[in-house]
């Protein structure tokens, strides 16, 4: 499996899917707070204006820091 970590940091524009909140810094750094797992490899991000958890293919798993969308442990 090939992770690709490269392609969080490279769009100009990055706005959260749910507050729409631009999340572009500059070309080398996001403001996307990346959640590691137990390998520490980024595993999700989290928009650090509304606490939305995603996936690196930006399908929401945590809205706003309480609701657990997928339902899984
Ligand atoms: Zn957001």
């Amino acid at each position: 499996m090939k992770t690709k970590n490269s392609s969080l940091m490279q769009k100009k524009r990055d706005n959260c899917p749910i507050c729409k909140r631009n999340l572009y810094l500059d070309n080398k750094i996001s403001k996307r707070v990346g959640i590691l797992n137990e390998y520490d490899e980024v595993e999700e991000w989290m928009c650090p204006y509304c606490d939305s958890h995603f996936t690196l293919n930006n399908r929401l798993t945590v809205l706003y820091g309480t609701m657990n969308v997928e339902g899984e442990a």
